[in-house]
């Protein structure tokens, strides 16, 4: 089994709305040594109808390694128990998890002078842990399909945690149709995604078509959209 570990809840930061976003602090574990572009999971402490200990994954969204200090943002999801779990937490509060985890960071190696990234909705947190991972003359084209319902985070904390000098924010809606922005789009550019994934998955379909490598393209789906029917995501 996992280690568990825990961290405090350091201060709640100005929220966008009803979204928690959170400041922790590692309370213990000296060996580990955060990273960007990883995600850890919450153990809620609350048990499902089958008693299960309800459990779910957050990205950190920005770390502070020295301080060993991590950030998370969670969006209320209706009827959801974790998310409502986070923006419960108050400031020394303990939060218990595994990990962190995951793989989704610039990879060693990686030629590309420029990456389009695409949030679609809560991924905007995998896109900015992604983001702190990409070197400085690497050349950022974000591109935020905002949630209609709720956002998380804001502007000024996107370009905050980006380290890029030369860094280009496209707001959008997340009822937009990603491929409008595809047009003219770069192809010999790094491509990442995180969030809703039947957008991610169309998005991608459309670039490897146009010749883009799987090597290119770099993704963590947070969730599927239920409402989102193959007629919608085919129009
Ligand atoms: C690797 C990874 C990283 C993640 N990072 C984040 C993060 O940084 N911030 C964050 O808010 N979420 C993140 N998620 C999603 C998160 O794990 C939970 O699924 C989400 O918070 C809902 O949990 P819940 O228990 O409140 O609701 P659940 O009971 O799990 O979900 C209820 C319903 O809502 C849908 N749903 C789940 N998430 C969303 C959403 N964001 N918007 C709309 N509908 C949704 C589910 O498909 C389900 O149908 C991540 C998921 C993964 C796999």
């Amino acid at each position: 089994m996992a280690e568990m570990r825990q961290a405090k809840v350091i201060a709640r930061l100005g929220a966008e709305g009803e979204a928690a976003t959170l400041a922790l602090e590692l309370d213990g574990h000296p060996e580990l040594v955060l990273k960007g572009g990883k995600y850890i999971i919450v153990h809620t402490g609350l048990e499902n109808a089958e008693g299960k200990i309800i459990k779910r994954a957050y990205s950190l969204f920005a770390v502070k390694p020295v301080a060993r200090q991590f950030f998370l943002a969670a969006v209320p999801v209706s009827n959801g128990a974790a998310s409502h779990y986070l923006a419960s937490l108050q400031t020394g509060d303990t939060l218990r998890f595994s990990g962190p985890w995951g793989r989704f960071h610039w990879p060693d190696g990686a030629q590309e002078t420029r990456v389009i990234a695409l949030a679609f909705g809560s991924g905007i947190t995998g896109i900015l842990g992604y983001l702190g991972t990409v070197p400085v003359d690497v050349a950022v084209e974000l591109y935020w399909y905002e949630d209609p319902n709720g956002g998380l985070l804001n502007e000024t904390m996107v370009q905050e945690c980006t380290a890029s000098g030369n860094l280009t924010i496209h707001v959008r809606s997340l009822l937009e149709d990603p491929l409008e922005d595809f047009q003219g789009i770069n192809l010999t550019s790094r491509f990442v995604a995180a969030g809703e994934g039947q957008r991610i998955d169309r998005s991608f379909a459309f670039l490897r078509e146009q010749g883009v490598t799987d090597e290119q393209l770099q993704s963590e789906i947070f969730y599927r959209d239920q409402d989102l029917s193959d007629a919608k995501a085919d129009r």
